[in-house]
């Protein structure tokens, strides 16, 4: 990321004098023109208030998937260098017509593209890890007073190439903007008001967090909670970076995911910070190949390995959050097959330390033995365990362990929620 020296030398106020405020803004918070003259009223309102402001924008709306959608009705393999330079182009364009939404309130901002900013990254086309950002030019822009507008997903290889950073990687930019400019929050806009403890749409009295821990949040976002890029969260433990993630559509404080456990409230009484899911998750087999050859095949594309098991034949494997067409192009590479042996989700119970809490554990698969849900593998972490089950049973085990673990909110927060008696 930005150099060590960079952080310390903002940290002494050796370089930018106020903190500016670092926030990203999801798809669906810049889908239309309208969104993206509200997204510009708020930075130019923060701006006038006085702070610095740099906004890292993702593609608008749904248009990173119809740009993909291009790229295939094109071919059936595009070349990966070429296909980055098409889905680069969904970023550069909110970020282009937001800096003409903040001209047109009366204050100006510059759009920058990943190249711009400075963010280098190494040279895996469509998957590319942040390598440094060096952010002269952001700094520049902030010192001239101008609102800075960051493409997200999106840097520069060593050859001066394109390249992207995987779905969902605008968050992991913004955190990584934040950490180059020695800023140690980082606001997120999205489409949904706060972190909570299982999936909303799938257990409807799932509880909202105001803050999360770090290493939670983690998990949560590896066993499938779509709400943050795994790879954002990692990022702001190594540089130590808050992340808020909030709504974009309301004033209103969403959840905290913090370093430390300071004003953590969590779930009460359960020592479970959530529990999370995945739609699908493959079981593979892969005949007549050794496990390192997967591994290496895998990681060539980006892609890590869940649980490995040699066998008789070849190798069973995972790969949690990975498409199944990824899967299979990657092993195509190295000459070998990946057969989908069986179409599951999974289901993980997140509990930090979770080693030394074997009731947990038991607790969990109890819960699932006695409703009829059978595992058909079982991983752990530090931090979950997680069960791969049939993809229509999903949605059940959600809910099952939800009630096993997270306490009901209690009486009095419902009562809150009740509209004043004069608003009758
Ligand atoms: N536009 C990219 C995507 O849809 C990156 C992002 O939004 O984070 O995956
Ligand atoms: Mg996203």
């Amino acid at each position: 990321m930005s150099t060590r020296n960079d952080i310390e030398a903002a940290r002494r106020g050796a370089v930018a004098p106020a903190a500016p405020l670092v926030w990203k803004f999801g798809g669906s918070s810049v889908a239309d023109h309208d969104r993206l003259r509200a997204v510009a009223e708020r930075m130019v309102a923060a701006q006038r208030s006085g702070r610095g402001v740099v906004a890292v924008l993702s593609a608008m709306g749904k248009s990173t998937d119809q740009l993909v959608g291009q790229a295939y009705a094109m071919s059936a393999r595009p070349p990966m260098r070429e296909l980055d330079a098409l889905l680069s182009v969904g970023e550069s364009i909110s970020c282009a017509l937001a800096s003409m939404a903040v001209a047109e309130l009366g204050s100006r901002a510059v759009s920058l593209t990943g190249a711009q900013a400075g963010v280098s990254t190494d040279d895996r086309h469509g998957n590319a890890r942040l390598v440094e950002i060096r952010p002269q030019r952001i700094r520049e822009a902030l010192a001239e007073g101008a609102i800075v507008l960051v493409t997200g997903f999106q840097g520069v290889g060593p050859d001066g190439d394109v390249t992207t950073l995987g779905r969902g990687g605008s968050d992991a930019s913004a955190v990584a903007v934040a950490a180059a400019l020695g800023v140690d929050e980082c606001e997120i806009f999205t489409d949904v008001p706060a972190v909570f403890t299982a999936d909303p749409r799938v257990v409807p009295d799932a509880r909202r967090l105001s803050s999360i821990r770090h290493e939670e949040m983690l998990e949560m976002a590896e066993a499938g909670a779509a709400v943050l890029q795994p790879r954002s969260v990692e990022l702001a433990v190594s540089h130590g970076i808050d992340i808020h993630l909030r709504s974009s559509f309301s004033a209103e404080e969403g959840t905290w995911i913090r370093r430390e456990a300071a004003g953590f409230e969590g779930t009460g009484s359960s020592e479970v910070a959530g529990i999370a899911h995945r739609r699908q998750e493959s079981i593979y087999t892969a005949d007549d190949t050794g496990a390192g050859t997967v591994v290496a095949a895998l990681a060539e594309r980006g892609i890590a390995v869940g649980a490995l098991v040699p066998i008789d034949t070849g190798v069973r494997f995972t790969a949690p959050g990975a498409e199944p067409a990824e899967v299979s192009a990657a092993l195509d590479a190295v000459g070998a097959v990946a057969k989908v042996d069986e179409e599951l989700g999974s289901v993980s119970v997140v509990s930090l330390g979770i080693a030394r809490k074997p009731d947990v554990v038991v607790r969990a698969l109890a819960a699932l033995e006695a409703a009829g849900i059978a595992p058909r593998l079982i991983t752990t972490t530090p931090g979950r365990i997680t069960a791969a089950v049939p993809s229509s049973q999903v949605d059940d085990a959600v809910r099952l362990l939800h009630r096993t673990f997270i306490p009901a909110a209690v009486a009095t927060i419902v009562s809150d929620l009740r509209p004043p008696a004069d608003a009758a």
